[in-house]
């Protein structure tokens, strides 16, 4: 597990280390000492790639777009994340993490959750592995996000009320940590590349396969080793740091990272943290994060409950620093734009957070050559609430047709 930019202790250039109250120290370093050794096990190996095969349904397809290509001048490729098992790439994470905590000797599983996406992945793989779930989550969340909240029940986690602060994500996360602190037989399982090291590091290494895939996969149709250009969205940021994870050091290759900006950068709506955020501590590591001048976390907003999220992990607060991906931000009306856009010409409705990743193709300029990589990190039936309310609005007034 030879992964790039990062040094031993866990930074990528300023950011990122283990920033957590002593109490967590014996569960981190128990953690730091085995997973490089674990992950590279051959038995590990083999168990993480045959349920990455036979479970999730990998590998996902790198689809030829041919509208978007000629809307777009140039060549159009989607990354199919949104056809894996439970329809985005957050099981990729959830299963390499749940077969390392079994190989800790660890069977009861906590987590996290915002919008519940993390939450059901995690909850699904519990039932699978035979593992005991326990899955926190902000009470307001909870209210917003039932039917997740029915898909974790079914799959028998336990779903835990968070009644403290603003009753959302952030809240979810000092009640998990504080959890774990009481309970050190459990094994936190960090849904995105955030958090003390070395989640951020072993979470990018989990979702490395979505860049591994698509290396083999541009060279059998183009015939190259590497795209022109790779365009994530960045929510904690383990999507785009899958799909950009075997081509950070390949220059040749831009890499585009969207953040969700809301109701606009000019507005307190957003979760734009490159624009708005500055340097300090979120979930255990040195980051950027939305915070006001009192370090007081500012709640951020997206109609994408996934990248509804204060901060960015610190590979990418890395990225953006030293300038190897270039940061764009998306409002959730071009976002919707995007999704229409992308399921009246080709047939695929994305999730609100991929549509991010989509709406970077208009503010791009391309040669006709060019090939494009945009990773479809989910699949919208999550999403159709949202969708519901806004089809007279795009359908007729801005359709593409
Ligand atoms: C959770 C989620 C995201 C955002 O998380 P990252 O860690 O930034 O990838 C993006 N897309 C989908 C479909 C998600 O469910």
């Amino acid at each position: 597990m030879n992964s790039p930019l990062i040094d031993e202790k866990g930074f990528y250039g300023d950011f990122g280390g283990a920033f957590v109250p002593e109490m967590l120290w014996p569960n981190i370093e128990e953690l730091q000492e085995c997973y490089q050794r674990i992950i590279a096990e051959k038995d590990f190996q083999a168990d993480f790639k045959i349920l990455l095969r036979d479970y999730v349904g990998r590998p996902t397809p790198l689809f030829f777009c041919e509208k978007l290509s000629r809307k777009y001048n140039a060549r159009i490729y989607l990354k199919r994340e949104d056809l894996n098992h439970t329809g985005a790439h957050k099981i990729n994470n959830t299963i390499g993490q749940a077969l390392m905590a079994k190989r800790l000797g660890k069977r009861k599983i906590i987590a996290e959750t915002g919008a519940g996406q993390h939450g059901v992945a995690t909850a699904t793989v519990c039932a699978l592995l035979d593992l005991e779930c326990t899955v926190f989550m902000g009470a307001f969340d909870m209210q917003r996000q039932k039917p997740n909240v029915a898909r974790m029940k079914m799959l028998n986690a336990k779903v835990i009320p968070v009644i403290s602060g603003n009753k959302t994500l952030k809240d979810a996360v000092n009640e998990t940590l504080r959890y774990w602190i009481n309970h050190p037989e459990t094994y936190y399982l960090i849904g995105s590349v955030v958090g003390p090291h070395p989640y951020p590091k072993m979470v990018a290494y989990f979702q490395s396969v979505i860049s591994e895939e698509i290396r083999k996969q541009v060279f059998k149709k183009e015939g190259r080793t590497a795209p022109d250009y790779i365009i994530a969205c960045v929510g904690g940021g383990s999507n785009a740091a899958g799909a950009f994870y075997h081509f950070l050091k390949d220059l040749s290759v831009q890499l585009i990272a969207v953040e969700a900006a809301g109701l606009g950068t000019h507005t307190d709506q957003t979760a734009a943290t490159t624009v708005k955020g500055s340097k300090g501590v979120l979930h255990g590591s040195m980051t950027l994060v939305m915070q006001d001048k009192d370090g007081q976390i500012i709640e951020p907003y997206s109609i994408s409950a996934g990248l509804d999220y204060p901060g960015i992990g610190p590979m990418h607060a890395h990225l953006f620093q030293n300038r190897r991906a270039q940061f764009l931000n998306v409002t959730d009306k071009e976002a919707l734009q995007a999704t229409y856009e992308l399921t009246q010409l080709e047939g695929i409705i994305p999730a609100l957070e991929s549509a991010h990743a989509l709406a970077a193709l208009a503010k791009l300029s391309f040669k006709k050559e060019e090939v494009v990589v945009v990773n479809l990190s989910g699949r919208g039936d999550k999403d159709m609430e949202s969708y519901i309310k806004t089809i007279d609005q795009f359908s007729k007034d801005e359709g593409y047709r």
